[in-house]
């Protein structure tokens, strides 16, 4: 009312910055992709700050006095809310599906919030797209940039894609880039995702291709994304606490050659449990219920997939392990948030992984 401008952090600390910025976004993946790139950078002898939503804000480095060659930041659509003149060198955008459907009014407010990740850029930027997201497929980002898209498999104007079990990547003036999937230690299909998307930021910043290679091979994923907790009689558990939302639950239950007993709840976000249930049949053996969400996954699964009701999360472990059959996944996707009874998701990792752990102790 006054005049006087109101912007996030992310849009102050990009006025002052100097440095160039590789800024990621997406629903899913945003962590994982920036400490993959972050990583690639570093061992390609870059000096690299990484950050933002992942962790110390852009603006510190920028108030620090910058000092390095790249900014590679994690992006969340709240940020991008608040941004007005933010254009990244090169801009990163993973997927988008149904999440904050609490915060903000449509699907479409929130699809739009995340591509003003692109929405100022122009000729010398870079813009990497997730082709084989049905949001993102259709989108034309104008302005000039170069649009480097991936997909999980070959197609017309996708420089990126999966053939003869190797990521392959195309990019002008270089020589073709293969990787054997065999060799990343990431599981799930949405991680050749996510390491497309890398390697392509690697490709634009003329990163070493022995050296992306180098990363994805010993890049071992973040805690509390898919990660494998232990095994107790030949039951193993594993930790998906950061699928906070259905997609990432659909995909975590998808990464599975075994039956999975899925335990899942906690806040509801808003959205249906409909591709939650999709993905759960003919893989979910039996699902364990806990939280403020247990009512509407009990009514989404109701007469199609055997589920039970937990009162917190080590009752639930216990029941998904009686549940189980030898060779079973146990694993912790919530599709929701962890607020009605963690502080954090990571809080909520952490007690999964004690209880696992008082269980294989007897
Ligand atoms: P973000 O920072 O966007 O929350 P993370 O890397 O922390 O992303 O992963 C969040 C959740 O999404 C985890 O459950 C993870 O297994 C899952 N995930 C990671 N990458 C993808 C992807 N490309 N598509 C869907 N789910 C993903």
């Amino acid at each position: 009312k006054k005049g006087i401008p109101v912007m996030g952090e992310l849009e102050l600390a990009y006025r002052i910055l100097h440095t160039p910025i590789v800024a990621i976004t997406g629903t899913n993946g945003k962590s994982t992709v920036t400490s993959l790139v972050g990583t690639m950078m570093q061992l390609a002898g870059l000096k690299v700050f990484v950050g933002g939503n992942i962790g110390t804000p852009l603006i510190e480095y920028a108030l620090e006095g910058e000092g390095c060659e790249y900014a590679v930041v994690e992006v969340s659509s709240f940020q991008l809310d608040t941004s007005h003149l933010f254009s990244p060198a090169v801009a990163v955008l993973l997927n988008i599906s149904p999440d904050h459907l609490d915060r903000y009014d449509s699907y479409q407010a929130y699809k739009a919030s995340k591509c003003r990740i692109f929405q100022n850029q122009g000729p010398g930027q870079v813009v990497i797209l997730n082709d084989g997201d049905r949001a993102l497929a259709q989108l034309e980002p104008g302005g000039g940039a170069s649009v480097l898209r991936y997909g999980l498999s070959e197609g017309s104007g996708r420089c990126a894609y999966i053939k003869d079990g190797m990521i392959q990547a195309t990019f002008p003036g270089k020589d073709l880039f293969r990787f054997h999937l065999s060799e990343s230690i990431l599981p799930g299909k949405h991680n050749y995702e996510n390491i497309m998307a890398a390697v392509l930021v690697g490709m634009a910043l003329d990163i070493p291709t022995e050296r992306m290679g180098e990363t994805l091979r010993t890049f071992r994923g973040l805690p509390h994304r898919l990660e494998f907790v232990g095994r107790i009689n030949n039951v193993s558990f594993v930790d998906d606490s950061k699928a906070t939302n259905e997609d990432a639950a659909v995909k975590a239950i998808s990464s599975f050659d075994h039956p999975v007993v899925l335990i899942a709840g906690g806040r509801h976000k808003g959205g249906s449990y409909a591709s939650l249930l999709e993905a759960a049949q003919g893989r979910v053996r039996q699902a364990v219920f806990l939280g403020e969400a247990q009512g509407l996954l009990a009514g989404s699964f109701e007469g199609k997939i055997p589920f039970s009701l937990a009162d917190n999360l080590s009752d639930a472990v216990a029941q998904a392990y009686k549940a189980a059959h030898e060779e079973d996944v146990v694993l912790l996707a919530p599709a929701c948030s962890s607020f009605d009874m963690f502080s954090d998701y990571a809080q909520r990792g952490k007690i999964f992984q004690e209880t696992v752990e008082r269980l294989r102790h007897g």
